[in-house]
């Protein structure tokens, strides 16, 4: 099954609003948590919608249950997981866990 190709120029919009909508929530973040979880889901759905993948970076950046931007000690609680060897990183607003390997 082929998908309909979509052009070059319209990924590149995409990828463009995505930053856009990154750099937005981080912006409002302190003053509009709302706003800026609002941001971070219209990134998301761009990015599904244009079929433009999101970084690995711009993965760990927020919390893929509530889109909450993860920030250490303000939104997320970063733990060092030294028998498992992994980063543990819980989001603040919805309690979910992340776990990644130390190694980056
Ligand atoms: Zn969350």
């Amino acid at each position: 099954m082929r998908r309909s190709q979509k052009p070059e120029w319209q990924t590149k919009i995409a990828e463009e609003r995505i930053e856009i909508l990154f750099s937005l929530a981080e912006k409002e973040f302190r003053k509009h948590p709302e706003r800026s979880r609002r941001y971070v889901e219209l990134a998301r759905k761009i990015g599904l919608r244009y079929n433009v993948r999101l970084s690995k970076d711009e993965k760990k950046k927020f919390c893929k249950k509530c889109n909450t931007l993860l920030k250490p000690g303000i939104t997320s609680q970063v733990r060092l997981d030294k028998s498992t060897k992994t980063i543990r990183i819980l989001c603040l607003n919805c309690k979910k866990v992340y776990r990644y390997p130390y190694k980056i």
